[in-house]
Formats: C-alpha cells, structure tokens, sequence
C-alpha cells in the first residue's frame, strides 16, 4: 500500500483530526473482511449510547446543532457561523458538551444571541431557555466527572449515570451489592444508571435489549448476529453468542461469561470488543462508558509481545515488590498487537493506544487478560508529528533529541505494550481486600501502576535478551519523553489555573512529581533554566529506574491492601496541583509551535463489492472521508436513539 494517504483530515480548537491506515486489510481473506466488515457496523451502530451517557441532553443539543447546519441559508462565511461550525464539530468529537477529555463544558465561541438567529431562521420549536443554559451557562452541567475532592462527586457531575442520587447513597446501594467473600463478584453497576423514584427508592435502569438504549442495542444484536456467519471458529462464534445473551438479558453473570470466553480465544485473527466497558466516566468507577473497536492481529509485531507475554512469570517474579504482592503464577497474558479496522463509542474519535481486558480482577486473576497494542494508531500518531517542532522546542539537548529519533517510537510502543500486557495484569489482591477499596483514586492509581511497571522493566537487560530492544541506551529515550511529559508537557491540554484530573494525566504526574521530588537532592533528575526557558535533565539514569521501582512497590501495595487512605494522599500531593508558573511558561511555548493538544480519527469506509449476480465478492475500503462527512453521515446512518 502507498503511503501517500493524507494523515491531517481537520483542525479546530484544541482539535487535530488524523486518519489512521489499516494495513493488512486488503490481504485479509474475504471471510476476515465480512467479519470485520458485520462487526464494524455493529460497532457504529451504538453511537448514540455514549452521548446519551455522557450527558442526557446530549443527544438533543447534537440533532438541534446538525439540523441548523444542515438547513440554514444565511451567511457561512461569517465569524461567528464558523464559530458554530467549530462548536458542532467539538460536539461531534466529545460526544457531547463536555470536553472529552477534561470534561468541562466548553463555551461557544459565538454569542447567545446568534443562536437565537439561528434558531428562530430554522423554527426551532423545542426548550429554547433549556438549549441557552446547556450552551452557555457556565455553572449549569459544568463537569462530566467531577473527581474535586469534598465535593458529592455523584450530584456534581452532569454524566448520565446517575439521577436524583447522592454519592452516599451511591456508595450505599452499591455497599449493600457487594459481597466481599465472593470470589466471583459481578460488576455490580456496570451496565445500568441508578435512579431515584418519586418515593426516595432506588433502582436501576438497565442497558440491554427491551430496557434503556434498546433501539439502538438491538441493532447491534442484529449485526453481531451477521457477524456471527463469518467467525474463524467454534470459540468465536460462542463469544458472539454470549455477547449477544448479555445485551439481551442485562445479567452481569453472563458478561463475566462473555468476558471468561473472550480472553481465552486467542486463535482467531479478527478480534473486537463491543460494550459497557470503562468506568472512567463515572467518579465511583462502577458504570462502564460504551465503545467498540474492531481489530485484527498484526502478525509481523505481534512475535514481539508474545516475546514478553511467553516471560510473563519472570517479570512478576522480579517485579520489585513484596513479594506477598506477587501472582504465584501469572495466568495467560495473552499479548497481540493489532490493526484497528474501526473505532466507535468511548473510542472515536479520541482512542487509546493499548487496551487491556477485561477490567474484572478475579477474571484477571484466574483466567488472564488480552492485551493489545493499537500498532496502526501510533503509527498515525508518529507520522503525523514528523517535524513539528516539539523537540527542538522541549528536548535540552541534541543528545536527547537523537535518543528520541532513533528509539522512539519502538520504546513508546515497547512501553505500551508492557504497560498493557503485564503492567495491568501484575500483582494481586491479598484475601479480603475489596476491588473497590481505592473508589475515585482507583483508577488513576491502576494507571500508576502500569505505567510504572512497563517503566522499570523497559531498562531490564532481559528486554535485550528477549530481543525486543537493541541496546542498553534504547530505555532512556522513554525515560526522558515521559518525565518530560509527567513534569511538563502534558500541561498543553490544561487551560492555566486548572487542576489535572483525567486519570492518566494524573498518573503521569503522580510518577514524575514523586520521583522528582526523590531525586532532588542528589540531582538525579533536575529542572534547569537557560535562555529563559525550563528544560527537563535526567543526569542519573539508573538511579531514575530505581526510584521507578521504589514508586512501583508503593503503588501495588496501596492496591494489594486497599488502603484507601495512603492512596489518596499520593493522587491528592502528586497528581492534581499544578506549578503556575511552570504551566504558564509550557503553554506560551506551545502555542509558539501552532499543535493541537489532543488528537482523534475518522474511520475508513468499508463497502460490499457485489459481482453480477449480487454476490459479494470483496470488502472494500476507502480512506477519503472527512471529518465533518463522517459525522453527519453517522448521524443519518446510526441515530437509533429518540432525544429528550
Ligand atoms: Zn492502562
């Protein structure tokens, strides 16, 4: 395939569109293509749940946005139409008011009263006070996950996970679930908003074939069930089939059988998720945001994780931690790295780069995990960052800058995928510690975790050994780039005088800060200042692995033991507060280089070829739409859902 596709689609805000390249695709057999081809529609076809999700009123304020854009004749060369425009396409990209990564409601660039042009040229009949708070009201739906801490992080934040409900009363209802001597607890939560009746009672609405979201669940149910005439194999074709039992039923035992069959069927080389998966939507981490990605094996990188997933044992024997901590015996990590083919939901257009699943830990513990490296992304990521600037900008010195040329993008995938495959898997709960002991901070301190394990193993000779990295300087480009990040750089996506929140900001900070703050007085790693400008300078870094090690112990056993307290101390001192002065210094130089902070994709297109007589002879795929074509035609192919 030539590589002469166009990797920048669209740019607005804080917004850079890039498209992602699928390579493989063309030499899948048509059975593969089918497969992906049936699952990638049943990936779009749950669009509508997120925004639905994210904000209740999100759905509405999206339809009301495209039929103004779709329907008004006045002037689109205005300012403050292109205003809109860039309003509607951040809309698209969030799913919903809410910055998709901040979660702050983000403020139109137009004003008030030129939506009520807009609105009163296309007889916009709805709540017009109710549209005017949700756009402009800063303090009306002003967070989609609030994690501040003392707040009632359930009542202040606009998600629709909950309504009518405290977060005592969450906790509570949830408490009251859960039982801590099952080995085998359910999600409890995971696929369903909890609500408060007229008479102060709780319950809850489940997301599932015939309950909430059905519309758009049964489309999805139908194009599983499509999907399911191509599979590869018996073990697939069970996994469709438990899928589909689930949205059908809502029993959270059966998604654990979902989950069960999923991680053991490894053999097939088009693979997908498809559900209520994440909880970084929710301040309690319980309600799973809805996504899908569907994906196939990259054969060639894949030998790479299986070099370290087949040592997964060595890695957990020689994890610094206590050893009560360690897994006696790491069950089945099992590592791929794929190409996405299509990515929906939570996932789209912002994605992650590795994935590691399921979330439940016993089914972790007994049965493993599936890790995988979006390979295809990273690769779109590195492509369209070449010269840019950024290094020369940020990086000290050129030794620094050719560190990063030469193995950077090996040790950040390497990173990835020792992140995802073992970091996540590691360790283990003592007896009668609950996995929910660590609530808001659970999430960002399993990061931490990860992270830190991919870290301190990244500079092991046996990476060298397994033949994954070439040379004993490689680690140190990963090193810098994510200190860096951690004590810097990562400060672009922040607006001056806000606190980090997002989980993985947090965790990178929480890393750099507390090694920082280690390494200070003896230099290990140091904040210099010339030419009026910080730079970050690692004088030790052996040393640097060592304290990476230290951090590690910590953090596992604040998780081993749930000791909530400890843990939020570490997020609380580490991984919120941010140096003004540092973050005003950061962002001026930034904006110099003219980038967009946060990225995202549109999908491919994929199309039956028919012969003739109507047969399908191929899939084929087509890399030209852009951004603002995807969207509507998203809009017009996948709405299954009735607004407010
Ligand atoms: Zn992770």
């Amino acid at each position: 395939m030539n590589d002469t596709i166009q990797y920048h689609v669209d740019r607005f805000a804080d917004i850079e569109v890039l498209r992602y390249r699928v390579p493989g695709f063309e030499d899948l057999s048509l059975r593969d293509k089918l497969l992906i081809y049936h699952l990638s529609e049943a990936a779009l076809a749950g669009r509508d749940i997120l925004f639905d999700q994210n904000c209740r009123y999100n759905l509405w304020v999206r339809q009301t946005l495209e039929h103004i854009y779709l329907t008004w004749s006045g002037d689109r060369q205005t300012a403050d139409f292109q205003a809109f425009e860039t309003y509607l396409k951040r809309v698209w990209f969030s799913s919903g008011i809410h910055h998709h990564y901040a979660t702050n409601k983000f403020t139109p660039g137009f004003p008030a009263a030129y939506l009520d042009t807009l609105l009163n040229d296309t007889r916009f009949e709805g709540d017009r006070q109710l549209l005017h708070r949700l756009l402009f009201d800063p303090d009306f739906m002003a967070k989609r996950v609030n994690l501040q801490a003392g707040d009632d992080l359930v009542a202040t934040s606009a998600n629709h996970f909950y309504e009518g409900v405290t977060q005592q009363e969450a906790l509570d209802y949830y408490t009251a679930l859960s039982d801590s001597t099952d080995p085998h607890p359910v999600s409890h939560g995971l696929n369903s908003r909890l609500e408060k009746a007229a008479d102060g009672s709780l319950h809850e609405v489940v997301w599932k074939d015939g309950g909430e979201y059905s519309r758009a669940i049964g489309e999805i149910i139908r194009h599983l069930e499509q999907a399911s005439a191509y599979t590869e194999n018996e073990a697939q074709r069970k996994v469709i089939e438990l899928l589909i039992a689930y949205y059908r039923t809502g029993d959270l035992h059966t998604f654990d059988a979902y989950s069960i069959a999923w991680t053991q069927e490894t053999g097939s080389r088009v693979d997908f998720i498809n559900g209520f998966i994440e909880t970084y939507g929710d301040p309690l981490s319980l309600k799973g945001s809805w996504e899908s990605i569907v994906n196939f094996k990259n054969l060639e990188a894949t030998r790479r994780t299986e070099r370290i997933s087949s040592s997964a044992q060595w890695f957990e024997d020689h994890s610094p931690i206590d050893p009560r901590f360690r897994k006696k015996e790491v069950k089945g990590v099992s590592a791929k790295v794929i190409n996405a083919a299509i990515l929906a939901g939570d996932s789209y257009p912002a994605t992650p780069i590795g994935i590691n699943l399921p979330n439940a830990d016993w089914i972790r513990a007994e049965y493993g995990s599936k890790s995988v490296t979006l390979e295809n992304i990273m690769q779109a990521y590195d492509k369209a960052a070449e010269g840019n600037g950024f290094a020369e900008e940020f990086y000290e010195t050129e030794e620094d800058r050719s560190r990063l040329h030469q193995y950077g993008f090996l040790t950040d995938v390497l990173h990835t995928d020792l992140h995802e495959c073992l970091g996540h898997g590691s360790g283990q709960l003592l007896p009668g510690t609950s996995p929910d002991a660590l609530q808001s901070y659970a999430s960002c301190l399993e990061e931490t975790r990860a992270d830190l394990f991919g870290l301190y193993f990244l500079a092991d000779p046996e990476l060298i050994e397994l033949g994954v990295i070439p040379d004993s300087e490689a680690y140190k480009a990963e090193y810098y780039r994510f200190m860096l990040n951690g004590l810097m750089t990562q400060l672009v996506r922040i607006p001056l005088g806000e606190e980090l929140e997002e989980a993985h900001m947090r965790n990178r900070q929480l890393i750099a800060r507390w090694v920082y703050e280690q390494a200070a007085s003896d230099q290990v790693v140091e904040l210099v200042r010339h030419d009026g400008k910080t730079y970050l300078r690692i004088n030790d870094y052996e040393r640097l692995r060592t304290l990476f090690g230290r951090l590690l112990a910590e953090i596992q056993r604040i998780k081993s033991e749930g000791d909530y307290e400890a843990g939020k101390r570490l997020v609380e001192t580490y991984a919120v507060k941010i140096d003004p002065v540092l973050h005003q210094e950061v962002l001026e130089r930034y904006a110099g280089l003219h980038l967009a902070p946060y990225k995202g994709f549109v999908n491919p297109v994929y199309t039956l070829v028919r012969d003739a007589q109507g047969r399908i002879t191929d899939v084929r795929i087509d890399y030209s739409e852009g951004y603002t074509d995807q969207m509507l035609r998203y809009a017009r192919e996948y709405s299954f859902l009735t607004t407010k």
